[in-house]
């Protein structure tokens, strides 16, 4: 198939694993920001081809990892109501909250359905005008500006039986505090190619300067990450620490500028709370106030929902790449897919769920 098959070749795999090899002197630690990146360096072993000197570290990148308990908590309080259809993208449906998940409000009749597109959820409003309408959008960049589109449309609409739980995170404020942090150890970037398909690079440069930090935008398959960690280890090696773009079939400086201006219409840089780690300053988009009256927060009066993370769980140390998943007591025992404890354990791009699934030899 084209652009899979041609970046799984095998042989190209080896000889830029064998370059890594050769170029690399010296240990490094390199942070993958995109949980789907993760998934595809367990998934094809990745990390087993790399020389010892590499460390890979597991970043924040996986949106429904990063989508704080208390969020998801709001979720299962407004799908639970006899009036509201709550529409999601699936893999939000199996995450718990403080008791549940949203399967199983809909396994005591709550109406929760999955969508795949938020204008689907448009659509149901206009079909269904006696029920609210509720559309669960979480998401970094890459989702974003269909989320948005969607607050245009039902605006356009006259839709008053719309309205959207917003849980938005941006990749550069992470990157921000995963550096400045005194207890970092990241010492360079694979940038998640879908976010900057949408917003560009052009953010990053900044961040490069700033914290001495090389940065690659890099792709999914398993030639882009290995092309992503050989340009990211030249930088290393040589002593550079500029942005650099390994996935140019889908990325531009500029990104898609649509795409964000529907984003800069309808969201504003917010204060937002990230799984496991905390609030980080200007890190969320929240609505504009233009577009309040879309909001589930208020239109549910459920702000003030506030949740307990389970004490064994240290998945905020591992999204900032200071632990790895088996490094966790509870990881394979406590906490397992079937029974997952925090967040990383859920999703398929979370770090836990990737290393449970890939390596279960790692499993004391
Ligand atoms: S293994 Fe489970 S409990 Fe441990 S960090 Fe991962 S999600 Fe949290």
């Amino acid at each position: 198939m084209k652009y899979i098959d041609e970046y799984r070749d095998a042989d190209l795999v080896k000889k830029t694993a064998a370059e890594i090899g050769r170029t690399i002197t010296q240990p490094w630690t390199i942070m993958e920001i995109c949980g789907g990146q993760t998934h595809a360096i367990m998934h094809f072993g990745i990390d087993q081809l790399l020389p010892p000197e590499i460390e890979l570290v597991h970043g924040p990148g996986c949106p429904v990892c990063v989508t704080p308990l208390e969020q998801i908590d709001k979720a299962l309080a407004i799908a639970s109501r006899p009036d509201v259809i709550f529409t999601s993208y699936g893999d939000m449906l199996r995450v718990p909250g403080s008791g549940r998940d949203l399967f199983s409000v809909r396994a005591t009749g709550g109406d929760v359905r999955v969508v795949y597109s938020p204008l689907d959820a448009v659509k149901i409003a206009q079909d269904n005008p006696d029920k609210q309408i509720v559309f669960f959008a979480i998401g970094f960049e890459t989702t974003a500006p269909a989320n948005a589109m969607s607050v245009v449309q039902a605006k356009a609409l006259g839709l008053s039986n719309y309205s959207v739980l917003v849980s938005h995170v941006r990749v550069p404020p992470a990157m921000h505090a995963i550096l400045g942090s005194p207890t970092n150890r990241v010492q360079s970037f694979l940038a998640a190619g879908h976010v900057n398909a949408v917003m560009g690079y052009w953010e990053y440069p900044s961040i490069a300067e700033k914290y001495r930090t090389p940065i690659v935008v890099t792709g999914f398959e398993p030639l882009d990450i290995l092309q992503g960690i050989l340009m990211t280890v030249r930088q290393l090696e040589e002593g550079r620490a500029t942005v650099e773009n390994a996935y140019p079939r889908a990325v531009t400086f500029e990104g898609n500028k649509p795409a964000q201006a529907v984003i800069n219409q309808v969201f504003r840089d917010c204060d937002r709370k990230w799984r496991g780690i905390g609030t980080i300053p200007a890190s969320g988009w929240c609505l504009a106030p233009e577009f309040v009256a879309f909001n589930a927060e208020e239109r549910f009066d459920v702000q003030q929902i506030q949740s307990e993370e389970s004490p064994l769980c240290i998945s905020g140390l591992i999204l900032q790449g200071l632990h790895k998943p088996d490094e966790c007591p509870a990881f394979g025992k406590e906490c397992t897919p079937e029974h997952p404890l925090g967040a990383t354990m859920v999703s398929n791009e979370g770090a836990c769920a990737a290393y449970y699934r890939y390596r279960r030899d790692l499993m004391a």
